[in-house]
């Protein structure tokens, strides 16, 4: 029977990024299993790569403050390109309470170390971005070091370097039970069984089926989340960074010679559904216009529209560590939209309390499991 140091299931970007970590922290005998025939069908293959650290909760600013500036060391440090283009994230506040809450985040990110945020007036806003309606727009929030990554990238540029020092990946290969052998695991899979002692959890949104394997209940929920790619279209800037119209969650960035389209429609419901809805098309194209004027000009082909899912958790956290009840087994899932983005810090994390029991660089027992059953949750607001 194959054996192995660390099993991790699940080769998106957050499994790339603790196969990554561990190997480069010394750890040779990593094995990733991945049950598609290629990297990224899953969740990173379908993302928007937007990363940001203008969070609300210290432990996500945190997390983006390790892994925004891991992004933009990415090719020097791995040989490999990541594609990270820092051209911000500028929230537009359409309230004085969104205003508040902005200057609420903005002092808890400065708190923690982000130098790089600022407040903004509408006024700004209005010089930066003319094309915007900015009627009702009362100022916004912006941080230059937030921007963009290629995902599939990244997660190639993870998986790559971790293979080339030992690390292996296993592709084609779903996990399919796992079998407590006392101690550690054996882990059994359409390509035959695996022994191990550590098993980590990096399914996705298909994350609480791996759970269930060894008896845990985990709340992570897939919802289809639709993205909508422009024609190429030259009356907005691309320079321009993410934009969030933060009255109704409409965001937009530069892509390709076109423009990103996103919006978070408060109908879906959750559920594996990955086929992207065409009437999907006239809501958010009514946003854009409505922010936009000049994007009642945008062309859009609905065929290369498309859906993923979001692993959702109850308080929009990840959830991530040791579950003290299987020993040797652990989660890093849940990531509520935002799992390229900590990526890089998830990977630390898990490589540091897989090899040495704990980590510096978050309070992890703010993520664990038994937050949920102990009424410990944390929410986020910030999320898109
Ligand atoms: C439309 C959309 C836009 C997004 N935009 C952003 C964004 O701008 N910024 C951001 O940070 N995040 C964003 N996200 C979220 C982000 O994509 C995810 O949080 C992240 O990709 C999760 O990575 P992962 O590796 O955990 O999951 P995945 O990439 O889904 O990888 C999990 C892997 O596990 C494999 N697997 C599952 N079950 C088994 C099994 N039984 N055996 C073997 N393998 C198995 C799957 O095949 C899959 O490849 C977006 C997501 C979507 C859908």
């Amino acid at each position: 029977m194959r054996t192995a140091e660390v099993v991790i299931i699940g080769g998106g970007i957050v499994g790339s990024s603790i196969a990554y970590h561990l190997t480069a922290a010394g750890c040779k005998d990593v094995l990733v299993l991945e049950r598609e025939t290629a990297q990224g069908k899953g969740s990173t293959g379908k993302s928007m790569g937007g990363v940001r650290a203008q969070f609300s909760t210290p432990v996500n600013i945190q997390m983006s403050l390790y892994s925004i500036p891991f992004y933009a060391s990415f090719d020097e440090r791995l040989g490999f390109p990541a594609g990270y283009r820092p051209q911000g994230y500028l929230f537009c506040a359409t309230s004085d309470r969104h205003m508040g809450y902005l200057r609420r985040n903005f002092e808890t990110q400065v708190a923690l170390g982000l130098k790089e945020v600022r407040l903004i007036s509408a006024d700004e806003i209005r010089s930066m971005f003319p094309q915007l309606r900015s009627d009702d727009i009362v100022g916004g929030s912006f941080c230059a070091t937030d921007g963009f990554v290629d995902p599939y990238s990244a997660m190639t540029g993870f998986m790559s370097w971790a293979a080339d020092h030992g690390a292996q990946l296993w592709k084609n290969t779903a996990v399919t039970a796992i079998r407590p052998n006392r101690p550690g695991f054996v882990v059994e899979t359409t390509r035959g069984d695996v022994s191990t002692d550590t098993v980590v959890n990096a399914a996705g949104a298909w994350a609480a089926n791996i759970a269930n394997m060894v008896g845990i209940t985990l709340p992570v929920e897939p919802l289809r989340r639709m993205l909508v790619p422009t024609e190429p279209f030259d009356q907005f800037p691309h320079s321009a960074p993410m934009i969030i119209d933060m009255s109704n969650g409409f965001h937009f960035r530069p892509e390709a010679l076109g423009f990103l389209l996103a919006w978070n429609d408060p109908e879906e419901t959750p559920g594996y559904k990955s086929e992207f809805e065409p009437s999907f098309i006239e809501k958010i194209l009514t946003h854009a216009a409505d922010r936009v004027p000049v994007f009642e000009n945008l062309a859009v082909n609905p065929k290369r529209a498309w859906a993923g899912l979001y692993e959702m958790t109850p308080d929009h956290h990840p959830i991530l560590g040791a579950v003290p009840e299987v020993p040797g087994f652990y989660l890093a899932n849940g990531f509520s939209g935002h799992g390229v983005m900590h990526a890089p810090a998830t990977g630390k994390i898990l490589s540091d309390l897989i090899l040495s029991g704990n980590t510096d660089l978050i309070d992890v027992s703010l993520l664990d499991l038994a937050r949920f059953a102990e009424g410990r949750t944390i929410h986020e607001t910030a999320v898109l």
